[in-house]
């Protein structure tokens, strides 16, 4: 595309705010606004003058349908499409849309995880609109974009705990900035997910049943190459995924998806793409849009994306960076400012992040599990499975100062005193980075690295901004406790105290060696290591308790999301084993026989021959037993998996499924991947590594 067409078709499939104003009567438009603005329920007039505008526009597109588009607790995102025809009776048909088909659909909320709120409640669910992300035309449908909760109001998805949090943070952060003086109009998070992905032949996809239908290859021994040459990151890409990044920028862009940055990944075949920033339930909308993209246009260029975050053993995972900012109209709160005060506020906000952070570092972790993830959390590619803050050189000594100080009279010159001016020079300058850390502050934001390649990140998202929300009031209260002390001294207080409390989730370190999950438990801090393990932070009593306080979550609503991410494990991994018995037992076993069958009959005619034969022979011999193993490991595993399914209890069958299935899975996986380093290719009957890894 040239640079004149890009401008042009920029956000064309966007139902933006211009072409509301433009197409709406003044009055209406500014009406829309307010509502918005203040959150309120939209009255129906406007509505039907809303819908009907939109409506008109997306007809204009071209959109034949419409859809409420929303994201179930699975992670995914759901649309069921209806056209806007509206025949007349007399073979004329009409193309209708009302505002009441605009704010509310109802969806069977049954058919969705629910983690049995269906069960308590009614199994009706609603999709409400949610006029913070424009509507947008995909595949001629207007996709309107909702959240979706149940008869009751309960939260059914992940868009509307996202939502609340955002509410939650920017109330508590704006009574933060009142007294500095500031009362902003908005206060908002900024989001910036990098996403990492693969992209392999589709010819290579189609014959693997284990990534058609997990996503990921279960069987595969190493390839002869691995990511050791270094070779492939930020290397030159090859043509045919050079002309799949395009296309994909295109149509990214005319949904005003701001993509941004394109590169070779570290591991073969590894890629990613890292959009511009935007406020935090829109460029989460944006990502889930880039996934759908990345998925379907692959396939116009004989590959197939892979969003899994462990397509292959032996090379790196993909995972997904979660860039998080706040800023206060447009103001980045977490930029050090030219002026001391300013730099007060800074570390003010920094100190909020580094206490919340600690306090729920389980659910932190939490908000990133799943099976998936499990693989890449703690492989020494990704960070850890322990939490941890990374402030970096220019920073950590600030901070070191500040809590040495502890005991010391705070003053107005003492944030001279301690250097904090030259804070914004020193930063810009700090190239420093540690890939190492989970959760790093990278100059003006931070970074957090656990989330997974193919997650929803509107969890991680939501805990985080909850929990600096808390912070934030924690401040206030301490603050309004002590009316009568200089607001400067008491605030220099608060960050010295706090940075002193939470001082052992600071970490700069190698987050990858092994004296640092010793030292994290010295330090007590929590290691996670698997889903079993970080699931039930977020039904504890202090998680419960904190989304309760800011009406994120309620405890009946953390109950289902529990149950719904522990079935979600539990799924996960019986298809996996499932696969794999199947694989076993109908492509490998077969090849297996029919392969030594063959050395078999070689060694027989060679034998009356007179020869000896003894590769063959040997070779025999060992498939022959390898096989028997297979057989028996991967009755071993159906076994074991038939009986984890039967565990009723929802925690225990997890438990089940991570301590007994998934050690038989890797001991069959062993057992296959031995034959296949032994056995012809023309008898093997998937792709090795080698040819996925490293096609032409
Ligand atoms: P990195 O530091 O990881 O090499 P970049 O500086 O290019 O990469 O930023 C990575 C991502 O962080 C991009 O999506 C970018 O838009 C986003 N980002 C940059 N600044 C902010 C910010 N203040 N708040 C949130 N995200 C940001
Ligand atoms: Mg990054």
């Amino acid at each position: 595309m040239t640079q004149d067409k890009v401008s042009e078709v920029y956000g064309s499939l966007v139902f933006t705010d211009a072409d509301m104003r433009k197409r709406l009567p003044k009055p209406t438009y500014q009406e829309l606004r307010r509502v918005i603005k203040e959150n309120k329920p939209i009255d129906l007039d406007i509505a039907n003058e809303v819908a009907h505008a939109m409506k008109e526009w997306a007809l204009e597109k071209g959109a034949t349908h419409f859809t409420h588009w929303f994201q179930p607790l699975n992670g995914i995102t759901s649309e069921k499409h209806d056209s806007f025809i509206t025949p007349q009776g007399d073979g004329e048909v009409l193309m209708a849309f009302s505002g009441k088909e605009l704010v509310q659909g109802e969806s069977d909320a049954s058919s969705f995880p629910n983690g049995g709120l269906r069960a308590t409640f009614e199994a009706r669910g609603y999709t409400v609109w949610d006029p913070i992300t424009p509507p947008f035309i995909k595949d001629e449908v207007l996709c309107i974009p909702t959240a979706f909760i149940s008869y009751t109001g309960e939260a059914l998805d992940k868009k509307t705990p996202l939502l609340r949090s955002e509410v939650a943070l920017e109330k508590q952060a704006k009574r933060v900035l009142a007294l500095f003086g500031w009362n902003p109009k908005r206060v908002i998070t900024n989001v910036g997910p990098e996403q990492e992905y693969f992209l392999i032949k589709e010819s290579d996809f189609e014959a693997r049943t284990d990534l058609r239908l997990t996503g990921r290859t279960l069987f595969g021994a190493p390839p002869s190459k691995g990511q050791e040459l270094e070779e492939h990151y930020f290397g030159a890409i090859r043509p045919s995924v050079n002309a799949f990044m395009k296309e994909l920028d295109d149509e990214l862009w005319r949904l005003a998806i701001p993509a941004k940055t394109k590169h070779n990944e570290v591991a073969p075949c590894q890629h990613e793409l890292a959009p511009i920033y935007e406020a935090g339930s829109l460029a989460i909308d944006d990502n889930l849009l880039t996934m759908e993209k990345l998925k379907l246009l692959a396939t116009n260029y004989g590959l197939a994306c892979l969003e899994h975050e462990r397509p292959f053993e032996y090379v790196n995972g993909s995972g997904k960076h979660d860039n998080w900012s706040l800023s206060a109209d447009g103001r980045n709160l977490l930029e050090p400012g030219p002026h001391p005060e300013d730099n007060l506020q800074f570390l003010l906000f920094l100190a909020f992040l580094v206490a919340a952070v600690d306090e729920h570092a389980d659910l932190m972790r939490m908000s990133v599990a799943s099976a998936g993830n499990d693989h890449r959390l703690g492989a020494n590619e990704a960070p850890p499975a322990i939490v941890s803050v990374f402030l970096g050189d220019a920073l950590t000594p600030v901070v070191e100062a500040l809590i040495r100080k502890e005991h010391a009279e705070a003053h107005e010159g003492e944030i001279m005193e301690l250097g904090v001016p030259a804070l914004p020079d020193i930063l810009r300058d700090n190239t420093d980075r540690n890939r190492t850390s989970p959760f790093a502050f990278t100059g003006n934001k931070f970074e957090f690295r656990m989330c997974g390649s193919q997650q929803n990140l509107s969890d991680p998202n939501t805990v985080l901004n909850t929990a600096v929300a808390e912070q934030c009031e924690r401040f206030c209260d301490y603050v309004e406790a002590r009316k009568d002390e200089d607001f400067i001294v008491v605030a220099m207080r608060f960050i010295r105290h706090t940075f002193r409390d939470h001082r052992r989730i600071i970490f700069d370190g190698n987050g990858y060696s092994a004296e640092w999950e010793a030292e994290a438990e010295r330090r007590g801090l929590p290691n996670l290591k698997t889903t079993p393990d970080a699931l039930p932070a977020l039904i504890s009593e202090k998680s419960i308790a904190m989304f309760e306080k800011y009406h994120v979550l309620s405890e009946a609503e953390l109950h289902a999301r529990y149950v719904a991410k522990a079935e979600q494990y539990a799924k996960l991994i019986n298809i996996e084993a499932n696969v794999m018995v199947h694989m076993a037992n109908h492509l490998y076993i077969p090849a297996l026989v029919s392969y030594s069958g063959d050395l078999a009959t070689t060694v027989a005619t060679k034998a009356e021959l007179g020869i000896a034969a003894k590769a063959e022979r040997d070779l025999v011999a060992r498939i022959t037993e390898g096989t028997t193993s297979v057989y028996q490991l991967a009755q071993d595993l159906d076994a074991k998996n038939a009986d984890a399914r039967t565990i009723a209890d929802p925690t225990e069958r997890d438990r089940a499924y991570c301590d007994v299935v998934l050690p038989a899975m890797n001991t069959l996986r062993a057992a296959v991947d031995e034959m296949e380093t032994i056995c012809s290719k023309d008898c093997w009957p998937v792709p090795s590594y080698n040819d996925m890894l490293f096609y032409v």
